[in-house]
């Protein structure tokens, strides 16, 4: 789970990583009234999105008036945002981060992160931060300075003091990056973070220490011991209390095929096939072993309701606790929920295959049935071109 910029900084001041004064906003009479509050002669406005790459995409704006701040978020709340990171539709700006801007002399990078390899925390570090450092860390890795951090006694003072010869700070600024560094990782263990990203890290002209972007993404397998961080992701999507109600993964993609799977491999196969046939699916759905015919229905209406849906493809194979009636009972409950109809094309396989066939037609499913995985992917593309 992923949170924004804004977010992130409140939580990282807490453990003492400074960052700079700021308010959100959700209209441009609030943007305008936060850089008043805030005081000043400058800020930057700053498109809240769970995506980086704002800076050089214009969803990082810095003004010297007040007036201007009002604009410049007017401009950036009515549109959507086209990052390297947000995929070509771009992800609508619903509010913006107004900050007091500073004087930036020089910009660091400071990371940590798990590598999953040793199960330890990495500590990367780079001397040059800043906007395009994804570019550079993949031309040039060695800048990326990385430091594996012990699970019982965390940063030790020698790793604090190598990290910040090379990150060839000035002495007088090495304490800060130290406490930085220091708050970033108590952060990370007592929130169960997966990662946090702060670039720029930077020294003013003043020679003051400042978190001037921050990116925290944390274990979804741990939110349930962090129920202010589950509580930030139900604010920004309604239907994942729905979808965590009914437990199932779920997760929403560029295409029109909506995919309706048991079996998280399965679902990956299943969409693996679809683009070798030139189809593209619409999300990811995986429902578990267990699911009852309410949670198929909801899943099923899930997918259904998505606009952008053209075909659905089921692809269940019955074994263990799944059987195929009891999918189609709950599909045949979803069709009567929603009015909206798209081509279906069922594969039932294993447990009850034949009586769940029969159960949709009973129910007055219309689908086309499947015979194997390759025939379902053929026919699903097929039939999401025909769509309109
Ligand atoms: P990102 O592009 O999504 O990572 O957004 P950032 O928050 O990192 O902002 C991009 C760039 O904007 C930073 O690398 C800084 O160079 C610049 N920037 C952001 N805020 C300020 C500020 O207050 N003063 C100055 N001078 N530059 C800023
Ligand atoms: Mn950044």
């Amino acid at each position: 789970m992923n949170i924004h910029e804004y977010q992130a900084k409140q939580l990282l001041s807490r453990y003492g990583v400074p960052v700079p004064r700021g308010g959100v906003a959700y209209t441009a009479e609030e943007a305008q009234s936060v850089a008043a509050d805030l005081g000043g002669h400058g800020w930057a406005v700053k498109a809240q999105i769970l995506a980086g790459g704002r800076g050089q995409a214009g969803g990082v704006k810095l003004v010297t008036t007040v007036p201007d701040v009002r604009e410049t978020a007017a401009r950036m709340l009515e549109a959507k945002l086209v990052t390297p990171q947000t995929g070509r539709d771009g992800e609508q700006v619903k509010r913006v981060y107004v900050e007091e801007a500073c004087d930036v002399a020089r910009e660091l990078f400071l990371a940590m992160t798990v590598d999953r390899s040793t199960a330890r925390v990495t500590l990367m570090s780079a001397s040059e931060g800043g906007g395009d450092i994804e570019v550079r860390a993949a031309r040039e890795p060695e800048k990326i300075h990385k430091l594996a951090l012990d699970p019982v006694t965390g940063l030790s003072s020698v790793q604090a003091r190598e990290t910040c010869e090379q990150l060839r700070v000035d002495p007088d600024q090495a304490q800060a990056v130290e406490d930085t560094m220091r708050g970033m990782y108590d952060a990370f263990i007592d929130l169960d973070a997966s990662l946090i990203e702060v670039n720029p890290l930077v020294v003013t002209r003043g020679g003051d220490l400042l978190a001037l972007d921050a990116k925290m993404s944390f274990d979804d397998n741990a939110l349930f011991r962090h129920k202010e961080i589950e509580d930030l992701r139900d604010a920004e999507d309604p239907d994942r209390l729905e979808r965590a109600r009914h437990g199932y993964n779920y997760i929403r993609l560029d295409g029109d095929i909506g995919c309706l799977v048991n079996g998280a491999a399965l679902a990956m196969a299943t969409m693996d096939i679809i683009k070798l046939h030139g189809g593209a699916p619409a999300n990811f759905l995986d429902v578990p072993p267990v699911a009852s015919r309410e949670q198929i229905s909801a899943a099923f209406r899930l997918v259904l309701a998505d606009s952008r849906t053209k075909a659905i493809v089921v692809n269940v194979v019955g074994g263990g606790i799944t059987r195929c009636d009891v999918v189609a009972e709950g599909i045949g409950a979803a069709v009567k929920a929603v009015s909206r109809r798209v081509p279906l094309v069922v594969r039932f396989e294993g447990t009850n295959r034949d009586i769940g066939k029969k159960t949709l037609r009973d129910l007055g499913v219309v689908f086309v049935a499947a015979d194997s995985l390759a025939d379902a992917a053929q026919k699903v593309v097929a039939a999401a071109r025909r769509t309109p």
